[in-house]
């Protein structure tokens, strides 16, 4: 078991666009084996790779009892959008933030699994919130991106201050 360091705001891994991932080989699973118990540890439903310092497009997922345990996203694309929710949206590279996030409610996503194979599959509420924030990951975007303009600045300024700040209305 090795726990990697989680990166926080403000590094410049969490603002580049990740490099597809081509090589299924060991390196690959112990990169997936490390992401997955770094996210277990940090007690997150989702974790990006460019969260550990890795820019490639790999992604963790488990979000308990509204999936089926943990899966394993390469190179994903969202290939259908529907709906709309609107929930409470936290990251492990902005501990201790928080902020309301539209998302959609169901979302497609294609991948491929650890040895290479594409797969889909299609999921709904926070399973399908978890798959929209980690990809936005890959793409070097942050949940605050997708908060209006002066949330983002009052956001912002918080943590310039280094205030603590619990709940973002
Ligand atoms: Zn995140």
């Amino acid at each position: 078991m090795a726990i990697r360091k989680i990166v926080k705001i403000g590094d410049d891994c969490l603002r580049q666009e990740c490099r597809k991932q081509e090589k299924f080989d060991l390196r690959l699973k112990i990169l997936l084996k490390d992401m997955a118990d770094t996210m277990y540890k940090a007690e997150g439903v989702g974790l990006a790779a460019p969260q550990v310092g890795v820019l490639r497009r790999v992604v963790v997922i488990d979000v308990g009892d509204q999936g089926d345990g943990l899966l394993e996203l390469i190179n994903p694309v969202i290939t259908m959008r529907e709906g709309e929710q609107c929930g409470r949206e936290g990251c492990l590279s902005l501990p201790g933030r928080q902020a309301v996030v539209t998302r959609p409610r169901k979302v497609t996503v294609q991948y491929q699994k650890r040895d290479g194979v594409h797969c889909e599959k299609t999921v709904e509420g926070l399973f399908a919130r978890a798959v929209c924030h980690e990809l936005d990951h890959l793409d070097g975007k942050l949940f605050i991106d997708r908060i209006s303009r002066l949330k983002r600045i009052m956001f912002e300024n918080k943590l310039k201050k280094g205030t603590r700040q619990s709940q973002v209305k």
